[in-house]
Parts: C-alpha cells; sequence; structure tokens
C-alpha cells in the first residue's frame, strides 16, 4: 500500500488526452494548448499495465478516467474493459458530456461504476459562451446515462461570477428532481486562468451561504479523503445530496489519496504539479517493461504530494487531467 505522510494513496486520475472539443472560459480561456503528438500519448494497453502494476503491487482501487475530453479518445470502452479485468472496486469518468449518449451503452457494457458530467449552466447561451459547446447535447448525454442506472450519478458545476453563481438554486432544483448529486467547485488558478482568476472567483461559502437561504442545508458525513464536503438539502418536498468542492479556501491536501497520470505518460503527485516522473522509459524500455524504474517513478511522485495547499500552477488542466 502506498502511504505518504500517513496518508493512504489508492486512488488514480487517469488522464487518456490532452484534446478536448471544449473550450471552457475556466480550462482555456485563451486558446488550446500545443497537443502531444500522438506517439507521445499512452496507448490503452500501457495504462492498463500501469493500473495493473498500481493495482497488484500498490493496493490501487478506483480509477477516474479524466482528460482534457475522455470522450473524445476513440473506442474508449476498450481501454475500460482492459481496466475492468483488473479487479478495481471502481471505475468512474468525468466528461463534459457532449458525446457521452452515443458511447454510454458500450462504456457501462464495458465495466465502468460510475460518472461525474460537467454541467454550468441550464442556460444554452451561457453553456455556449462559456464552454464553446451545445447544451443540448450534453443533456442528451446526462438523459443516456440516467437510463444507463449507473449510480451515484453527478453532476460537476463550476461557479463562475457574473455567469453561473445566478443559477446555483435552479441547477441544485434541477439536479436534486432528478436524483443526481450536485457539487459545486471553487475556480482554481491553475494555468493562464490566473489571469483572470480573481474577477471570476466565488468561495463555497457565498454559493453555500445563497444556497441555505432557499434550501435546508445539513452536513454530513463524508468519505474520507474525498474533495467534496456534502449536505443534505431540502426545498418543497424535494431532497438530495449537494457537494462543495473548494479547493482554494478548504483545501483537501492532508487527506488526498490521489496519484495522477497524464496521457502523455507522467505521474504526478499534485493536480498542482506540472510535471513529474516520466513513466514512458518504463513502458518502452528495449528489453521490455522495467519494474524498478517504474517503481522508482512511482516513489517518486508519491513522495512529491504537498502536505500544505499550493496555490498556483502554471500548468495547463488540459494536460495535468482535470
Ligand atoms: N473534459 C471533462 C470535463 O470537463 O468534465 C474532464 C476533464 S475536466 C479538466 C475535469 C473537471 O475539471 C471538470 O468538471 C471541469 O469543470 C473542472 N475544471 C476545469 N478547469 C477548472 C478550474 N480552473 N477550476 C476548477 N475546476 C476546473
Ligand atoms: Fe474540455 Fe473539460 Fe477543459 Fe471544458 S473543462 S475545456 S470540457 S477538458
Amino acid at each position: 500500500m502506498l502511504q505518504t505522510h500517513g496518508r493512504r494513496v489508492d486512488h488514480l486520475r487517469l488522464s487518456v488526452t490532452d484534446r478536448c472539443g471544449l473550450r471552457c472560459v475556466y480550462c482555456m480561456p485563451f486558446g488550446e494548448p500545443p497537443h502531444a503528438p500522438r506517439e507521445e500519448i499512452l496507448s490503452f494497453e500501457e495504462m492498463a499495465t500501469v493500473v495493473r502494476r498500481l493495482h497488484d503491487e500498490y493496493g490501487l482501487t478506483r480509477v477516474r478516467i479524466t482528460g482534457g475530453e475522455p470522450l473524445v479518445r476513440p473506442q474508449l470502452h476498450r481501454l475500460i474493459a482492459q481496466l475492468d479485468r483488473i479487479g478495481l472496486e471502481e471505475i468512474s469518468m468525468t466528461t463534459n458530456g457532449q458525446v457521452l449518449a452515443r458511447s454510454m451503452d458500450a462504456l457501462r457494457e464495458a465495466g465502468l461504476s460510475r460518472l461525474n458530467i460537467s454541467l454550468d449552466s441550464l442556460d444554452p447561451d451561457r453553456y455556449r459562451r462559456t464552454t464553446g459547446g451545445d447544451l443540448t447535447r450534453t443533456l442528451e448525454g446526462i438523459e443516456a446515462a440516467d437510463r444507463s442506472g449507473l449510480r451515484p450519478l453527478k453532476i460537476n458545476t463550476v461557479v463562475l461570477r457574473g455567469e453561473n453563481e445566478e443559477e446555483i438554486e435552479d441547477l441544485t432544483s434541477w439536479a436534486l428532481e432528478r436524483g443526481y448529486e450536485i457539487r459545486f467547485l471553487e475556480l482554481m488558478a491553475i494555468g493562464c486562468v490566473q489571469d483572470v482568476h480573481a474577477n471570476l472567483f466565488v468561495p463555497t461559502r457565498e454559493v453555500r451561504e445563497r444556497l441555505g437561504r432557499s434550501f435546508a442545508l445539513e452536513p454530513l458525513e463524508g468519505e474520507p479523503g474525498a474533495p467534496a464536503r456534502i449536505w443534505s438539502a431540502k426545498r418543497d418536498g424535494v431532497e438530495g445530496t449537494v457537494g462543495f468542492i473548494s479547493p482554494e479556501t478548504e483545501p483537501f491536501c492532508t487527506s488526498c489519496r490521489r496519484l495522477r497520470l497524464t496521457a502523455k505518460g507522467k505521474f504526478l503527485g499534485c493536480i498542482m504539479h506540472d510535471d513529474g516522473p516520466d513513466i514512458r522509459p518504463a513502458l518502452r524500455a528495449p528489453g521490455g517493461f522495467d519494474p524498478d524504474a517504474f517503481d522508482a517513478a512511482v516513489r517518486q511522485a508519491v513522495g512529491s504530494k504537498p502536505i500544505d495547499r499550493v496555490y498556483v500552477s502554471w500548468g495547463h488542466m488540459m494536460s495535468i487531467g482535470g
């Protein structure tokens, strides 16, 4: 079992691509960073090799697939099927939902356990303005995920000043009425978002206060190591769970159990790190897989996990894997 500063490190954020069809203002406000050439990106087989060794040798229990947008990677269900054979407790994915509807059945059949879908607005114009995407397609993706029966179904909403902050109550009602858990995320100052961060940032305290004026909110016991603080929310006979992810004002670094693997094969100990040990030499060694090089990279990444919050990163969320 991997441990650092007394905490287990048994969850992996696996970024399968640094590409995305959307242009969210908080992820790449000034356009897309240069993509890595395809040969630099790990193959599904290489990703599965990493996950298998982390599971077999280091006690990895959960994998969350992310990116970029994971579903721009063709045949993603094939990776999930490979991961499913490893014996993990959970394989989840975060997606913008734009092309989810057409692949939902294949993903579930391959072994996907559950989904987080990003949805910042129920207003088509605002959705297009802040993400560059088509709201209808994401809603169709959410409906497909709902029909698939995977639970819990979580909605991720990054709260932005002057934009969707006025939709906090509507988004919450919409989610609770359908039985989804909505999670409000604080904007993180990653990469070029730093230039617009002060103007767009809304602290969780404000979101909770605003929600508390129309919903009865009660704190719930959260899962150890989970980033979200969970509350029950109730209004007009509708009841459910709301999460708050507050990396800026209520950091959860001391209990963070995550290791990250970028699409280019860099292990990162923290989302605020923009570089880390490269796993590709171990995977692509001339004589075949090199376990010693692999283990050294894992130890270096786990050892790099900070205890205190790092507040500024010049990395790109797209390349780090959100
Ligand atoms: N493309 C997928 C999506 O949007 O769901 C997965 C990758 S995205 C980087 C993962 C999550 O990070 C999304 O929920 C997105 O809203 C969130 N995110 C991106 N940039 C962020 C930032 N600067 N601060 C907080 N959350 C951010
Ligand atoms: Fe794409 Fe997700 Fe970044 Fe938006 S947050 S630009 S959907 S990777």
